[in-house]
């Protein structure tokens, strides 16, 4: 396989207050773990900016516009009690977009087998016009649409394993079924969505865990419901939305995962990319806030995406 990585200094500039979890420091774990060995054949890219026309792909402009006109020119600003700017976080935000596309425009070249995109700010929260949840914008949403722009994918699945429920994406692909949005996440946790009744179109498939549940139920629900709904899409790309917050480690929830669960469900994913989608398989991280749950579960995950 060849797996390509997409990191850039500018992620390291959003910045967000001291004690705040999503912070620069979570990509400099991401970055020393994959300084190992190991990783000596990953393909190594700089994330390309992004086209700010694809965000509107996910996002009406005039929402665009108020989050661009939200941004300070010294110190920081405030979405929300939990979702921040400052000064290079719209050009952050860009660049997690850019990376994201590149990386569809990547599995489609065939030239790269999949992807593993480091970037912040995140997206699964960001709605079609809320930013919120630590995410300015959807950048999984974005991809999935510049996949079927771009390169005439029909149909566009995205696995959400973040341990929050991913409600931008499936506010933004409610109605519409070219989209399969597929989630696990823990319930009741913010942001309060994602009960198996949502169901949109029949496009998504929300598969909650209690709190203090670990593998056993994770691959359960991986196997029972994840997996079965991603062999009857049969989708031409698959997403992850790859958040590492379920790691037993992890300070905001109380799912007991260890990376050797996120390596198992790589696999799985891996496995649905060979037999449907050409092995075109994209992955963007999302959440993850203990550093060290981070780093191993990042290292398993994209060992898993060389190896095959
Ligand atoms: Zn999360």
């Amino acid at each position: 396989m060849t797996t390509r990585l997409y990191s850039h200094p500018i992620y390291l500039e959003h910045l967000t207050p001291a004690g705040h979890p999503e912070r620069p420091d979570r990509l400099r774990a991401i970055e020393r773990a994959l300084e190992d060995e190991t990783f000596e054949t990953l393909d190594r890219a700089e994330a390309p900016e992004g086209d700010e026309q694809t965000i509107l792909y996910a996002h009406p402009e005039s929402f665009v516009d108020s989050v661009r006109r939200q941004v300070p020119e010294e110190g920081l600003a405030r979405i929300d009690g939990d979702t921040v700017l400052s000064p290079k976080s719209w050009q952050a935000a860009l660049t997690a977009i850019g990376a994201a596309n590149a990386a569809v425009d990547d599995v489609f070249s065939k030239k790269i087998d999949n992807v593993f995109v480091a970037s912040r700010p995140p997206g699964h929260h960001a709605e079609k016009t809320t930013a919120m949840g630590f995410c300015l914008f959807n950048n999984a949403a974005i991809a999935a649409r510049h996949a079927q722009k771009k390169h005439g994918a029909e149909r566009v699945a995205i696995v959400d394993w973040d341990v929050h429920h991913g409600n931008g994406t499936q506010d933004i692909f409610w109605d519409d079924p070219s989209v399969l949005y597929c989630s696990t996440h823990q319930m009741p946790l913010f942001p309060g969505t994602g009960a198996k009744s949502e169901t949109g179109t029949g496009n998504i498939v929300n598969a909650p865990l209690s709190p203090d549940t670990g593998s056993d139920h994770f691959r359960e629900a991986f196997r029972s419901r994840v997996l079965p709904a991603l062999d009857s899409f049969a989708p031409d790309l698959i997403i992850i939305s790859a958040g590492f917050d379920a790691h037993h480690r992890d300070p905001l929830a109380e799912i007991n995962l260890t990376e050797a669960d996120f390596d198992w469900a790589t696999g799985q994913l891996m496995d649905r990319a060979a037999r449907h989608s050409s092995d075109r398989l994209v992955s963007l991280l999302e959440g993850g806030y203990d550093l060290h749950g981070l780093a191993f579960s990042v290292a398993a995950h994209v060992n898993r995406l060389m190896k095959g």
